[in-house]
């Protein structure tokens, strides 16, 4: 099939008018020209009219689990207490009520543009089922917890691990996910990161998110630090920064990715650096608790690359707008805002060849070129060619076409393949 469009955004190669991509099978054979590609290529084309193509977006930080519990919270006094509030309501939810939620952040994405998303899944008697509903690629990364004496972290990796064993996919898979430093012991850390490695699995967790988070960890003190004090073992408190302690666990690496980062001291960038970790910003979700400004220009500076995630929708105020929907359009925007020096061209690959790179799919996904998954979307386009990257980096509402793998996830009469 030759998909033609006004505008062509391969982010491998600079953007050009009247383009074409070739999609054979689940792959993307050539990109090019129209006038080009036309003539030696036989088969149907569809034109796709007045919109830009770019690759499917990828977000790198999601909890499809949660969508349903958007607005469930009130503003959070403290860091420590949003997290009891989503404890609390999580007990009192069924299989059902996750399941729904989930499927529900799914078709969000699809669509918003969204084709490949890391998925933090607390729920994962909900894989595989939930994987074959959707025809976005999913990677469910495992969440672990465990801060009592008691709970022995081989037997919480053990469990995790055989959920990994037990799933196979062609399109989604599983990753490991220790939910956070403050949440879990360091000797799981380790553990999680020698069994990653030996599988070939991704990582991720969220690091130096709250001030409360560093405060525990650097001065054993603060809300968090006396919140856990009776239930965790402090001695692991009052010596370092909250990236410190996951850096001695071994935990960082590069198929570590790194969620939030907002409170960091210049040798925890230094850290994130050495270790060639990638950071994944969630704008929304860094507004709704008010941290300290994201330090993007020195993780830049040091050669850390950042993405960016939606996080889930319980920290995503809602600003005038008449429903919430998980959406990276959304925090390509407000990124933009709060920095506005980053170029165009930069923010877009923030949720493409960046975020590519970090699942350890870079030659695949991110960006429309021979060999490269057939993973792209369409938006409306209808301003010059030399403003199409920055126009698209402003699109609102519903992509009218998405394809994922080859496949219509979004074919363009406007029906939603799910
Ligand atoms: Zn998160």
């Amino acid at each position: 099939m030759l998909l033609r469009s006004r505008i062509l955004i391969p982010m491998a190669a600079p953007p050009l008018e009247d383009g074409a991509v070739l999609v054979s099978g689940d792959r993307i054979v050539a990109v090019g020209s129209w006038r080009d590609m036309r003539g030696h290529f036989t088969g149907p084309a569809v034109d796709l009219g007045d919109v830009a193509v770019l690759p499917g977006l990828i977000n790198t930080h999601c909890h499809l689990d949660y969508t349903g519990f958007a607005e469930h919270l009130p503003p959070p006094r403290s860091f420590s207490a949003w997290i009891q509030g989503v404890l609390a309501l999580k007990a009192e939810w069924s299989f059902t009520e996750y399941a729904v939620s989930w499927l529900a952040g799914v078709r969000q994405l699809l669509r918003s543009g969204c084709t490949t998303v890391l998925d933090i899944e607390s729920v994962p008697e909900l894989l595989p089922d939930a994987w074959t509903s959707t025809p976005l690629r999913v990677i469910s990364a495992l969440e672990m917890t465990g801060v009592r004496a008691s709970a022995d972290p081989a037997a919480i990796l053990g469990s995790a691990l055989k959920v990994q064993e037990s799933l196979r996919h062609p399109r989604c898979q599983v990753a490991l996910s220790p939910h956070a430093p403050y949440s879990t012991r360091s000797d799981l850390l380790s553990l999680v990161i020698g069994a990653a490695r030996q599988r070939g699995l991704l990582v991720t967790i969220h690091v130096a998110e709250s001030d409360e988070e560093f405060q525990m960890f650097q001065h054993a003190r603060g809300p968090m630090y006396d919140w856990l004090k009776p239930q965790r073992d402090p001695s692991d408190c009052g010596h370092r920064t909250p990236m410190a302690h996951v850096a001695a666990s071994g935990l960082l690496g590069a198929t570590t990715i790194v969620a939030h980062a907002n409170y960091l001291e210049p040798a925890d960038v230094e850290l994130l650096a050495a270790a060639g970790s990638v950071v994944v910003h969630c704008p929304q979700s860094h507004d709704y608790f008010g941290h300290a400004p994201f330090p993007f220009d020195r993780l830049r500076a040091a050669g850390v690359p950042v993405c960016l995630g939606t996080d889930s929708l319980m920290s995503v105020r809602k600003l005038g707008r008449p429903t919430l929907a998980l959406d990276l359009f959304d925090e390509l925007q407000l990124f933009g805002r709060n920095h506005p020096s980053v170029s165009p061209v930069e923010r877009l690959a923030m949720v493409t060849t960046h975020a590519a790179q970090a699942i350890g799919r870079g030659s695949e996904l991110g960006a429309l070129r021979a060999g490269a998954m057939a993973d792209l979307i369409a938006v409306p386009m209808d301003g010059p060619l030399a403003r199409a990257v920055e126009a698209v980096t402003f699109h609102r509402g519903p992509v009218p076409v998405s394809m994922i793998g080859g496949e219509w996830g979004i074919a363009p009469n406007g029906q939603v393949d799910v």
